[in-house]
């Protein structure tokens, strides 16, 4: 049971159908047949659907944890906000909509690639980026009905439009041939953003928090607030003191890293680049222990294949004494 660990939802859901109701037999019985689907789509899939009652929480379904290196198990970086039947997704990296699809198939219908409406990209490096096509056009081939919203620092609008353009002979051959396709489902609603608040609605209001990350003029993290949840979502980017104080005691903070152990069999070139871009488990231990989030979640994990995840894990206990769990794809916080 120790895909519960990953699942703190769950473990209230795994309660609550176990408290004994003996004048209620009827309510009990309703329990038990909600949690025998429920238990055995965990151990098919290691994730479990959500319950009507768990349909207006906030839950972050994680669709990549890897970095720009290929890696069957870790798809390129991306992640889900989930909020009362509607997802935010994160970044788009490679394999976002394979990841998607099997998370809606564990039951977060919101994930299904027609309901996908809204991307926030963090930067415009191609591991966070190369999957925004398959949002755009397998949404758009699986019946989304208007036009997908993006948000992103400057140059996202441009990488919409050339998107576009990259993909124009398919666009026209849908519309135009015999294939029954929505009129607006293949456009983009693209917004450059530096920072500040950049989307609100009735579910949401995520606030983009400029980091550092080598070379870009604008990276940024995200802060989204629901009604029961602050989450932050680091990016890309060296340890900076912005995202300590945009979490302060957050609920989730989502932050990237790098294992020191792995950090140093790479070559002094790429370790200058890795020191001034990303964090180590050092860096970020150090920051948790400011930022003190309920749960610290690791995520587009570098490990250059010198370090495990419990190498990784180590390293970040070493400095912080908080929860913090390494994300799996599809794992769900
Ligand atoms: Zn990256
Ligand atoms: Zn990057």
């Amino acid at each position: 049971m120790s895909s519960l660990r990953f699942l703190p939802w769950a473990r209230s859901a795994l309660i609550s159908a176990r408290v004994p109701q003996p004048t209620k037999y009827s309510r009990r019985i309703h329990q038990i047949v909600l949690f025998v689907p429920w238990m055995v789509s965990l151990l098919l899939n290691g994730a479990a659907p959500l319950s009507a009652q768990d349909s207006a929480a906030t839950r972050i379904v994680m669709l990549g944890t890897g970095n720009p290196n290929p890696d069957p198990e870790r798809s390129g970086p991306a992640l889900a906000v989930v909020v009362n039947g509607t997802a935010y997704l994160v970044d788009a990296g490679p394999g976002v909509m394979r990841r998607a699809a099997q998370a809606a198939r564990n039951g977060i219908g919101a994930l299904s690639a027609s309901r996908i409406g809204i991307v926030f990209l963090t930067h415009l490096h191609s591991d966070h980026t190369v999957g925004l096509p398959d949002v755009i056009h397998t949404g758009w081939v699986a019946d989304r009905e208007r036009p997908l919203r993006l948000i992103g620092p400057p140059g996202t609008a441009a990488m919409a439009e050339h998107l576009t353009e990259a993909y124009r002979a398919d666009i026209e051959n849908r519309l135009h041939g015999l294939q029954p396709h929505t009129a607006e489902g293949w456009r983009v609603e693209a917004t450059d953003v530096r920072g500040g608040e950049v989307y609100r609605d009735s579910n949401v209001t995520v606030t983009a928090i400029p980091v550092h990350h080598d070379g870009w003029e604008v990276a940024l993290g995200y802060r989204f607030t629901t009604r029961n949840r602050v989450i932050v979502i680091s990016g890309d980017t060296r340890p900076v003191d912005a995202i300590a104080a945009a979490c302060h005691g957050c609920d989730v903070l989502v932050h990237e890293v790098y294992s020191v152990k792995a950090f140093l069999t790479r070559p002094p070139e790429w370790q200058r680049y890795h020191a001034d871009a990303h964090t180590s488990a050092t860096e970020l231990a150090a920051l948790a222990t400011k930022a003190q989030p309920k749960l610290l979640l690791l995520t587009h994990l570098m490990l250059w294949g010198a370090a495990t995840v419990d190498d990784l894990l180590g390293e970040i206990r070493a400095g912080y004494a908080g929860p913090v769990v390494a994300a799996r794809d599809l794992g769900i916080y």
